[in-house]
């Protein structure tokens, strides 16, 4: 089968298994569908929010130096005319004479740069095309009304630096931090959800000294690297690409971006920037550090994460045919703690009322009360019941049959192996808790 060929199939596959079972639809889809939008399921939403969770516990919570804010989607239009993205945030487009489709020009084909990839007619001179969503706040139609939706998280942090300097006096190098959606009105959305209209974005800007911007340059560049790893991603399909001088932001000195090996490609995952001044300056800011005794303007360090991007490369990085038996078993190879359901619960028969009672009230309910993220299952032969639990990731299944109903013991099956034991249904807590961490 030809590379091409076997990366579509991949896809195809990916895209299937998410609409099928749950994860991912697109958005609006009952009318159409509405293109770069699309919908968590159930099973989908559970992901995002391990691994939301994970990434707010491991930078935020869990640290001393670092600040959260939920800022507005909606902000002043001085906001972005400050940063300069209400005049530059722009693609360059190219519209097809022909076929009229429009395409960004800086993802053609370089030797075909003139040449409709759809319809092979003749590309116009490209333009740029702001890639903002513009709307009105309020009743008035005047262009004071106009406010756009952010196209990133960042700039939500700068602007309540002084509130929270104001309100907590943290020293240099802090950080402050948000999750929330972005919004971009991209010329091509493709490739499920790597390049969406709407999505949501993880981003740190943190403050340091100038003279230390390469330490905590290299510093964030490792516990970026760490985290990746800490959740799941397989960390040899991602690559640091240095971004050449004449490609970096006119503020940056250095940016490096992670890149994934998606199926479509080698292409962006996160990304880390040195912003210098550039933000706090736009927006005249200043902090008083204590310690020289002067006002100075913080420079930063910018970690950006894209969730939906993480939450791809987690499911490529998870997705698993295992061959070696008559069917071709799919399994999600998810790390336990990121895992959408924990465990599945199941009497072996459902009509021995004896079994389900067991079953249930034993070992479902209060594993659901401890886990949150216990399924139930008692649908066709336990065969099936694991296979459709493997295809969702689920690491541990656990079947109650005649036996439990003498030595309260149950079969726990592992996903990856495909072994079982018999584990005591006091202690399947403990089990459980332990193999999480
Ligand atoms: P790209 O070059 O792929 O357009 P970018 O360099 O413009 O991305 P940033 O502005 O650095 O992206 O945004 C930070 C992060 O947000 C990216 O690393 C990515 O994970 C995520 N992201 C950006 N644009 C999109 C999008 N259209 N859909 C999904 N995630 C996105």
């Amino acid at each position: 089968m030809s590379k091409e060929k076997e990366t579509n199939e991949l896809m195809e596959k990916v895209v299937s298994l998410c609409k099928r079972r749950g994860f991912i639809f697109q958005g609006s889809e009952i009318y159409g569908g509405l293109a770069g939008t699309f919908d968590y399921g159930d099973l989908g939403g559970e992901l995002l929010h391990n691994i939301k969770n994970s990434w707010w516990k491991r930078f935020v919570s869990a640290r001393r130096d670092m600040y959260g804010i939920r800022a507005a989607i909606l902000m002043r239009q001085e906001v972005w005319q400050a940063t300069g993205h209400a005049d530059h945030f722009a693609d360059p487009m190219v519209e097809c004479e022909k076929c009229k489709r429009r395409f960004r020009a800086d993802q053609l084909d370089p030797n075909l740069q003139e040449i409709c990839p759809e319809c092979n007619g003749k590309l116009g001179e490209p333009r740029q095309f702001n890639m903002m969503f513009q709307t009105k706040v309020g009743a008035n139609e005047d262009s004071s009304a106009i406010s756009y939706l952010r196209p990133e998280t960042a700039q939500g942090i700068f602007v309540n630096f002084k509130n929270t300097v104001d309100a907590y006096h943290p020293k240099l190098p802090f950080g402050m931090a948000q999750i929330g959606k972005a919004f971009r009105n991209e010329i091509t959305p493709r490739d499920f959800i790597f390049r969406q209209r709407e999505f949501e974005q993880m981003e740190i800007e943190y403050f340091v000294r100038e003279a230390d911007w390469e330490k905590h340059f290299e510093y964030w560049k490792e516990q970026m690297s760490m985290w990746m790893e800490d959740i799941g991603i397989d960390m040899s399909k991602v690559h640091e690409l240095e971004v050449a001088g004449e490609d970096l932001a006119h503020y940056s000195k250095r940016t490096v971006d992670f890149e994934f090996d998606y199926p479509f490609g080698r292409k962006e995952l996160f990304g880390l920037a040195y912003r210098g001044s550039f933000d706090l300056n736009t927006h005249k800011i200043e902090y008083v550090d204590e310690e020289a005794g002067e006002k100075m303007t913080p420079h930063v360090i910018e970690p950006s994460f894209g969730v939906d991007r993480a939450f791809l490369a987690l499911f490529l990085s998870a997705y698993t045919e295992d061959t070696s038996g008559e069917e071709t078993r799919v399994f999600l190879k998810f790390k336990p703690k990121m895992a959408p359901i924990i465990s599945c619960v199941s009497p072996l028969l459902k009509n021995k009322p004896e079994l389900v009672e067991y079953a249930n009230v034993k070992v479902f309910a209060p594993l659901k009360e401890e886990f949150g993220r216990i399924a139930w299952d008692d649908n066709g032969n336990i065969g099936k019941r694991y296979r459709r639990q493997d295809e969702i990731g689920t690491p541990w299944c656990i079947v109650v049959d005649f036996d439990t109903l003498t030595d309260d013991t149950v079969t726990v099956r592992d996903r990856d192996t495909g072994t079982q034991e018999r584990v005591k249904v006091s202690d399947l807590n403990s089990y459980i808790k332990e193999k999480l961490n």
